[in-house]
């Protein structure tokens, strides 16, 4: 098999070990880099990391009688048979020939210019599955090369990678052969660190995963426990570390107001609450309260299961920021989420003296100038609001406190943006920022993507709460859930009824919510059945939302806007149609919807069959666990911490080795190495990163 050969120029050296991950593909053809860029490879040194998915073993020539069945095996012989036979199809059947015995090749693409490559006589060696087929023993579409009686076969094993379209797997064994000559491969970690951690050097970790052995323990190899391995995965983890805490010592070199406790208002708000705080709102709090006081931007994740009573202790945490005459902005990802805030913070604050002001997108004209108009002047003390709050039209007088509802749902940048709204002209100092979820995070993930942050959880509900009990239902079996509806609301309760994800078509997802709605109309003449969905006007949608809260609503049949922050305690029991199609954090989110009261609640999945394997893994999970922590674990198993992080990926180096389940041990070891580094030898630390992220340190500014 010949291919074109690409042209490079090799960087010059010696040269400084620093220098050495920047170099680029220059020189590669631009098909190549196109094709390495799919697979995120931009420097040479990224080939270099460019790892293995597995191994084939071209290193042990088998007699073709001798070959095993059902494994790839390499064979040699000489062809004395070929032709083009249809069997149906056309197809290329070469008969090739050892001392042992045949095995036929067959190919059902093919080249003309391979029938002559293939002429009898010519010895070929052959690296596939050997089956038993109608013909007798055959290899189909095996990869093959010619050879001389004498070629040598392979001292290693083949490795063979990741790929995309327009790349072969021989052209990335050559090119990752090629960095590992070329690359600065010197250790970025002192010898002694690595006998201390038990860790294999970097250059001879490397070459063995490109290129291990006839020998080496595949077992190892393939679930990627080898010391090799461990080191690769070890030496992310800790550039991951350092990073993240280098960002997060950075902030200590930022100013902010410090917004000491004054305690005036906040009393007062406590005094009115129709309950007392958690013992674990009140620590959240504290630890929020400490922060707020300091010179330097708080950045804290406020984390707690849904229901748990974030929102007070965000309005709390707002009143110290007020009470130093600083604005508060507070940001959520849906109206109907924001203008609940809205109402809350209203009512808790109102006759205190405390203005607070609602801005979204789809405010009239009029209303929005009126709201922008009173941030900037300083007269709205706290802004309530949907994305539309850090559109450049918005301009604080002072603002001293950002807080983020259901951070998980913004993008990184655009909590950026929120921020730099702080920063007033002529000075660097930013506001305190206060982020809020209730998409709980695995200890291993917060160790991990949320190590620049301070993290808070309220890890206990308020009490009074009883437990949801959650159904599987099938779909045949509905007229049982409306005869549960109907009791409920007779009982004087509340529903919800959430419609179908149809992830394919959001025009389906309304017509499917408009049909719901239309039919449980006919259902329940006696009921008031509402409906809320994305695509309504934003008035109508706060409307419903407001009818349903004060009872004049009864059954809400809604689309998964209502995911996230909607509180009605009233309502009681909640219906998820085809909750085999939603996942496991948006379910629990949803079934967080009731249970706020004192009430016991009820959450009905109607699941249509077949279930997938995941499905039904899924179902089985939100039916055992209530605990969103215990959900979250299991959610990063069943998904892997891409999905779970949401849009907070797009800011923080994403691990491709290390795992976060099988290499806990890996991770604490990386985040005491990183501490003691920065501490000790920044020089190692520098030189670690430079590494591991070339240019991308900045990305971590955020
Ligand atoms: P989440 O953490 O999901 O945002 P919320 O802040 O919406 O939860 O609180 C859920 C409900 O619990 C609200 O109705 C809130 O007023 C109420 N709540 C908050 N704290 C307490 C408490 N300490 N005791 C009783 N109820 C509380
Ligand atoms: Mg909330």
């Amino acid at each position: 098999m010949k291919r074109k050969a690409v042209k490079r120029v090799k960087p010059a050296r010696p040269k400084p070990v620093a220098a050495a991950p920047h170099a680029s593909l220059a020189g590669y053809n631009k098909a190549a880099i196109a094709a390495l860029a799919k697979l995120g490879i931009h420097r040479e040194f990224d080939l270099v990391l460019h790892l293995p998915m597995r191994y084939d073993d071209e290193t042990r020539l088998y007699p073709i009688s001798e070959a095993p069945e059902g494994a790839p095996a390499l064979v040699e012989g000489v062809v004395i048979d070929n032709a083009i036979k249809y069997r149906p199809k056309r197809q290329l059947v070469c008969t090739v020939e050892d001392a042992s015995g045949t095995v036929v090749m067959r190919f059902l693409n093919f080249y003309g210019s391979q029938v002559k490559q293939l002429a009898p006589g010519t010895r070929v060696r052959l690296f596939g599955e050997i089956r038993q087929g109608f013909f007798g023993a055959e290899m189909v579409h095996p990869r093959y090369r010619v050879v001389r009686e004498d070629t040598p076969v392979a001292t290693t094993l083949t490795p063979v990678y990741p790929t995309t379209a327009g790349l072969s797997q021989a052209s990335l064994q050559r090119f990752t052969r090629d960095a590992l000559k070329a690359s600065e491969m010197a250790d970025t970690l002192p010898t002694k660190l690595l006998e201390r951690n038990r860790l294999p050097g970097f250059r001879e970790s490397v070459a063995f995963l490109h290129h291990p052995p006839p020998a080496a323990e595949l077992a190892a190899l393939q679930d990627r426990t080898h010391p090799a391995w461990r080191r690769v995965k070890f030496d992310e983890l800790l550039a991951q570390q350092l990073s993240m805490r280098i960002h997060y010592d950075r902030r200590k070199t930022v100013g902010a107001p410090a917004l000491p406790a004054r305690d005036q208002v906040a009393r007062e708000l406590l005094a009115r609450l129709p309950f007392k705080l958690t013992r674990a709102q009140s620590r959240a709090l504290d630890e929020i309260r400490r922060d707020l006081a300091q010179p330097h931007p708080m950045q804290r994740l406020l984390q707690g299961d849904v229901g748990s009573g974030k929102t007070v202790v965000a309005a709390l945490a707002a009143l110290q920021a007020l009470e130093n005459g600083y604005q508060v902005a507070v940001m959520a990802p849906t109206e109907i989420l924001g203008e609940q805030h809205y109402a809350k913070f209203s009512t808790w604050l109102a006759g205190l003296g405390i203005k607070v002001v609602w801005l979204s997108g789809n405010l009239p004209r009029k209303d929005k100038r009126a709201s922008l108009d009173e941030i900037a002047s300083g007269a709205a003390h706290i802004a309530i609001g949907t994305h539309a709050l850090f559109q450049d039209a918005v301009e604080f007088s002072r603002l001293g406190l950002a807080i983020v509802d259901e951070q998980h749902r913004f993008g990184v940048r655009q909590r950026l943006a929120l921020r730099l709204k702080g920063s007033t002209a002529g000075s660097t100092a930013q506001p305190h920022q206060l982020m809020m979820s209730a998409t709980p995070i695995p200890r291993t993930l917060a160790m991990s993507y949320y190590a620049d942050l301070d993290v808070s959880v309220i890890d206990e509900l308020p009490p009074g709460r009883s437990p949801i009990a959650t159904r599987l239902v099938a779909d045949k079996r509905r007229d049982e859930v409306i005869q549960r509806i109907r009791d409920a609301c007779v009982a004087g309760s509340q529903a919800y009824w959430v419609c179908p994800l149809i992830e394919e078509s959001e025009v389906l997802q309304l017509q499917t919510a408009l049909d719901t709605h239309a039919r449980l109309q006919c259902t329940f003449p006696e009921l008031t059945v509402g409906l809320v969905h994305g695509r309504l006007p934003t008035a109508e949608k706060l409307a419903v939302m407001q009818a349903f809260k004060s009872g004049a609503i009864q059954l809400l049949v809604a689309t998964s806007v209502i995911e996230v922050g909607v509180d009605v305690s009233n309502a009681t029991l909640m219906v998820i149609e085809h909750a085999e199609r939603m996942g496991l954090a948006q379910l629990h989110q949803l079934r967080g919807r009731v249970g706020r009261g004192a009430g016991a609640s009820t959450c009905i999945l109607l699941y249509q069959q077949p279930l997938s394997e995941l499905a039904r893994e899924r179902l089985k999970i939100i039916y055992e666990c209530s605990d969103g922590f215990e959900i979250a674990r299991h959610d990063l198993r069943v998904r892997g911490p891409g999905e779970l992080l949401g849009a907070r990926q797009s800011g923080v180096p994403m691990l491709r080795f290390a795992d976060l389940v099988a290499d806990v041990d890996l991770l604490e070891k990386a985040r005491d190495v990183a501490h003691a580094l920065l501490r000790d030898e920044p020089a190692v630390a520098q030189r670690h990163l430079q590494r591991w992220l070339g240019g991308r340190q900045d990305y971590l500014r955020v």
